[in-house]
């Protein structure tokens, strides 16, 4: 049987085409940038933690995950708000107590969000 190596949590944004798994939040907007992730990837991922912590419905995350020498690390963690569509650049602001347009988060959004993915990457040329 396998087990998820210590540290991987399942990631409601991780999906899978053939056998490869995907990050349906990853950039990817040079060639050093992936959108295909291995656990080791997962595992140094804050994703998890900002959504425990600041679940808002209208927060839009994406990440950046670099590629070098074979070695992918999650680089960069971009939020914004939905409603003022504006980057959040202080994300301890997101909660329910300080924030006016706090909304609970949709359960239904990642799996919305992974169709997006994975349409994005039916057209992809790179
Ligand atoms: S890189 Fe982060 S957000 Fe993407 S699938 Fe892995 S844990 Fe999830």
């Amino acid at each position: 049987m396998n087990h998820l190596p210590e540290g991987v949590a399942v990631c409601p944004f991780r999906y899978i085409v053939r056998g490869r798994t995907f990050c349906a939040l990853a950039i990817r907007e040079s060639r050093f940038t992936v959108d295909e992730v291995i656990p080791s990837t997962c595992a140094e991922c804050s994703v998890a933690e900002i959504l425990r912590e600041h679940p808002c419905g209208r927060m839009a995350l994406g990440v950046e995950i670099g590629v070098y020498g074979g070695r992918q690390t999650v680089e960069m963690y971009y939020a914004s708000c939905e409603l003022t569509v504006e980057r959040i650049l202080d994300i301890s602001d997101c909660t329910e107590a300080s924030c006016p347009f706090w909304v609970p988060p949709d359960p239904e959004r990642a799996a919305a969000i992974i169709e997006e993915a994975k349409q994005r990457q039916g057209k992809r040329t790179f």
